[in-house]
């Protein structure tokens, strides 16, 4: 039986660091505010996602091909993006406490704790009138559910109009308006509202002069469009196609408390989709049921995701919306799909003096192609997958038995297989290496034969191994071994011959890919 953990999140945090999947950055100088490290079982599950995505989007799909573009690029592509004027995010200091936050992400988790009481009263509704509730008809008819629902909508409404004017002013009213407090201080003696730009300033070469500023990447996107001719000349691709490209970005985030969820230095996992213009709404609809159905291969409930429609749309953007995960502190953007029209082509054309244009052998035509992206953060994928696999369970109802168990899918899986002789004697370790062998040709596997079985099990569940095999006494006599399946336990004796043909059946990309 499993049960949710009481404090999910930090329970997340300790056991990344517990089992070497994240690390805070340099630690052993307290660390480093929203900078991580991945640990040896961390870099494997991040290279498995990375690898799941590629082979997704790339692999699997004839008219997308990859590149890896650097992280430093010319700083007039930031200028003509529009990343040095737009790329910014509203502050607002609190006098008293001294502390920063985005004046967007306030009034958001305000409106989230009005929704949160509204969802409270309907739970206690529920509970009163038990299986007769209409839960749809008391949450349009009840009096505090639909003054809540008015209030909501108030603020919406305001926030919606300040954002779209940028009107910084605007955004300080609602917080007043709404007697939003400091977390930390309590008061609402808080300072204006402005904007603060994210990206990472640098100097190339020796002479520190402005003329030479160079910016750490912010988004991976740019290093595509600036390629978009090459790629075109070199891979022989035709509109519609895609280049897709997995990097760091870096942004120096103002409220960065979410571990891995919010960082300054992340990675992106990018495609930028060229077509026809007049053709971007269908491949907006095509990318965003392609990328959704992406995630729910992987197994997870399917409630842990939703759409959000933007209210706010980037400076580049015609339309966009996140797929949100339902992260332990609530639903928030794991990814975006964004219809980016035919900016940043048009912009790198008219700014570069190169010809930005693609010659449709169809239509006998050419024109600057439109753009639909799709942008998934690498690490709050890890962050999501944790969330989701990460389980306490109870053993054979017996509250005192249980065990930590990350039921991860098996392709993301740091650890394919385990190999564990039951003692350290009697010839059973030299049998159990000879298996070990011939698995880590293959597979991500593990010996072990320190600790009792039992432990050795946990310890495996704990970084989500899918499959163990065991070396008794009996392997020695007639050449079997068990398989222990981490979900159910169950064990299964099969011939030794067998094991490499059963793991790769089962922990293959093929399981997901097909
Ligand atoms: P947010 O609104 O949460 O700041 P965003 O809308 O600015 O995110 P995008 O510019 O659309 O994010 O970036 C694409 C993806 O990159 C996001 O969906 C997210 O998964 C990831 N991402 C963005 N910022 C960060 C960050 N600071 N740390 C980790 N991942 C990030």
């Amino acid at each position: 039986m499993s049960q949710p953990s009481k404090d999910l999140f930090k329970d997340i945090v300790s056991h990344c660091k517990e089992y070497g999947f994240v690390f805070p950055s340099s630690e052993i100088y307290d660390g480093l505010g929203a900078v991580y490290d991945y640990g040896p079982n961390g870099v494997l599950l991040k290279n498995n996602i990375k690898e799941y995505w590629w082979k997704s989007m790339v692999q699997m799909h004839d008219n997308i091909v990859g590149i890896d573009a650097a992280i430093f690029m010319h700083p007039k592509t930031w200028k003509v993006s529009g990343h040095i004027d737009a790329f910014s995010d509203p502050l607002i200091d609190n006098k008293d406490s001294k502390k920063r936050y985005r004046a967007d992400v306030l009034i958001e988790d305000h409106m989230q704790k009005i929704e949160d009481k509204i969802d409270k009263e309907v739970e206690k509704a529920f509970k009163k009138f038990g299986d007769s509730f209409d839960e749809a008809l008391y949450r349009q008819t009840n009096p505090r559910v639909l003054e809540n629902r008015a209030k909501i909508d108030q603020i919406q409404e305001a926030f919606r109009i300040a954002l779209e004017n940028s009107d910084l002013d605007g955004l300080k009213k609602i917080i007043e308006d709404c007697e939003i407090v400091c977390p930390i201080s309590g008061s609402r003696n808080w300072t204006d509202v402005r904007q603060f730009n994210l990206m990472f300033k640098t100097q190339m070469g020796s002479v520190a002069d402005d003329s030479d500023a160079i910016y750490l990447r912010p988004e991976t996107a740019q290093g595509i469009f600036v390629n978009f001719l090459n790629v075109v000349n070199t891979s022989r691709q035709r509109i519609p196609f895609g280049i897709a490209q997995i990097g760091k970005a870096f942004r120096n985030e103002i409220v960065a408390r979410q571990f891995i969820f919010r960082m300054r230095e992340f990675e992106q996992m990018e495609l930028q989709f060229f077509v026809r213009p007049g053709e971007e709404v269908k491949w907006y609809e095509y990318w965003k049921e392609t990328r959704m159905k992406w995630h729910q291969k992987l197994g997870i409930d399917a409630s842990k995701y939703k759409f959000h429609d933007h209210l706010k749309l980037a400076h580049y953007a015609k339309a966009a919306l996140d797929i949100e995960f339902d992260f332990p502190f609530g639903f928030k953007e794991l990814e975006g799909v964004h219809s980016r029209g035919d900016f940043d082509l048009k912009q790198h054309q008219e700014h570069s003096g190169k010809k930005i244009q693609y010659f449709d052998p169809e239509l006998n035509q050419s024109y600057i192609p439109n753009v639909v992206e799709t942008s998934v953060g690498l690490d709050r994928m890890f962050l999501a997958v944790m969330s989701s696999a990460l389980q306490e369970e109870i053993i054979d109802n017996d509250p005192n038995n249980t065990r930590t168990v990350m039921k991860i899918h098996p392709v993301l899986a740091p650890v394919k297989v385990a190999v564990l002789p039951l003692m350290k004697k009697d010839g059973l370790p030299e049998k159990a290496h000879e298996i070990f062998k011939l698995l880590k040709l293959e597979f991500q596997a593990q010996y072990d034969e320190k600790d009792a079985i039992g432990k050795r099990y946990r310890r495996q569940d704990a970084i989500g191994t899918p499959y163990c095999i065991t070396v008794d006494h009996q392997s020695l006599e007639d050449q079997t071994v068990t398989i222990r399946e981490r979900d159910s336990m169950s064990q299964e004796r099969i011939h030794i011959d067998q094991v490499l043909e059963i793991v790769r059946a089962r922990v293959s990309w093929n399981t997901i890919l097909a």
